[in-house]
């Protein structure tokens, strides 16, 4: 994480001389997982006259929290240091009235803090999640001072962004009327669909406990024609790098195929819609928004366009799937592949942890449901709909041509898929 010695420095030069403020202690806040034994007895070196950390240059190893320093250790005199702490003066800040971002590297939330001190985390008031927004109204170097809920609070500087984050601007259906919603061309990736004539629709759940997320609701395949037309597949055109129904190597694949036959001869676009049905019900029931990618057998909407709208609608994209395999082996969720040059691509970049994440949500809600699992539950691929994707997005495979998919089954999946997106949002 983010190193703070040298600005802890700077707030304890400061603390000598800056006037003071209404904080009272402060410590440096740092991204929430990063928080173990931050206690340094090294700020003790200053002789105890109250100053804590202000004029020691070994206090900048206290500030990084033993990460990057073997020899920092908690300290054995916690009462002596919080004394320290309480009289230690704040950074001077510089007054500014503006909105800011929550922005850690691996998407972790970040300490909220009473006073500019990550000396302990007895001062932690709650934290923030990222791409929270909050207000801020003075900044220095390390510290940023922000106001929530008329309180004064105290944020790392190093993990607050002016820029809007993408999945904030982009992820909201709070604006988009209830209803058929249709590829919109000036959204990004737009242009890279072939087939858009159609339309999703997105309903309002009229549950009492409306929970505020949309979320899209995609029945894998039935597009007709959507095997005889081909799209990019990856936004920058580099090639696949992992098989699927299209090759490594392809730069361009199905626009949407045909999906598979199960065993009993029963087509797979028959039953995934089935079962997107199944889970609209369930969702609206529990307060969730759902936009449903189609609910008839043909929509004229691509893997692209069904991602963009999602992306542009949704707080999280399901895409229903079975498995094209003969023995039954259980549900999975397709990962995001461990390949580096995968991963470095936009918008892969800023959203693959989100999307594993997700997945594994949904596959432990369908271990809770009782849902047989194939092998830790998930299988690397690169998906189309993976490479355009902005918001929580994945590719579930609810079993494979030889999975029972009566009515009752696909009830059993509903509740599964719902109690994991009921983790994946925390309720
Ligand atoms: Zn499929």
């Amino acid at each position: 994480m983010t190193k703070m010695g040298l600005a802890v420095l700077c707030a304890g030069a400061l603390c000598t001389s800056g006037a003071l403020s209404a904080c009272g202690t402060y410590k440096p806040v740092e991204a929430a997982s990063d928080q173990t034994a931050v206690g340094d007895g090294q700020n003790r070196a200053d002789g105890g006259d109250g100053q804590a950390a202000a004029d020691s240059g070994d206090s900048q190893a206290a500030a990084d929290g033993g990460q990057a320093d073997g020899n920092t250790q908690p300290t054995p005199e916690s009462s002596r240091n919080e004394a320290e702490l309480t009289t230690a003066k704040p950074p001077e800040f510089d007054e500014v009235d503006e909105t800011v971002y929550v922005k850690t590297a691996d998407g972790t939330p970040v300490n909220v803090r009473s006073s500019c001190n990550k000396q302990n985390n007895s001062n932690v008031v709650t934290t923030a999640g990222a791409g929270e927004e909050l207000k801020r109204t003075g900044i220095s170097e390390e510290w940023s001072r922000i106001v929530m809920d008329g309180q004064v609070y105290y944020v790392a500087t190093a993990f607050l962004t002016t820029e809007v984050p993408e999945t904030t601007a982009a992820s909201n259906s709070a604006n988009v009327e209830a209803g058929e919603v249709k590829l919109d061309a000036s959204w990004k990736y737009a242009d890279f669909s072939k087939i858009n004539s159609g339309a999703a629709k997105l309903y309002r759940s009229e549950a009492e406990n409306r929970k505020n997320k949309t979320i899209c609701v995609n029945a894998g395949h039935g597009t007709s024609g959507g095997s005889s037309v081909k799209t990019q597949c990856h936004p920058d055109g580099t090639p696949k790098v992992t098989g699927g129904t299209t090759s490594a190597g392809a730069t361009s694949a199905v626009a949407v195929s045909g999906g598979m036959t199960f065993s009993d001869g029963t087509p797979e676009a028959k039953v995934t819609l089935a079962m997107a049905l199944k889970l609209k019900d369930k969702l609206l029931a529990n307060g969730y928004d759902v936009l449903m990618i189609r609910e008839s057998d043909d929509v004229q909407l691509d893997n692209i366009a069904r991602t963009v709208i999602a992306n542009n609608t949704s707080d999280c994209h399901i895409a229903l799937h079975w498995d094209s395999t003969t023995n039954n082996k259980g549900a999975f969720y397709m990962s995001v592949p461990s390949n580096q040059s995968y991963r470095n691509m936009e918008p892969v970049k800023s959203h693959w942890e989100q999307h594993n994440a997700l997945g594994a949500s949904l596959v432990a809600g369908l271990k809770s449901a009782g849902v047989k699992i194939f092998s830790n539950g998930a299988m690397e691929m690169d998906l189309t709909q993976t490479s355009f994707s902005t918001i929580p997005s994945v590719d579930i495979e609810l079993g494979d041509k030889a999975s029972d998919h009566s009515s009752a089954t696909l009830d059993t999946l509903a509740d599964g898929l719902l109690a994991g997106i009921n983790q994946y949002f925390g309720y």
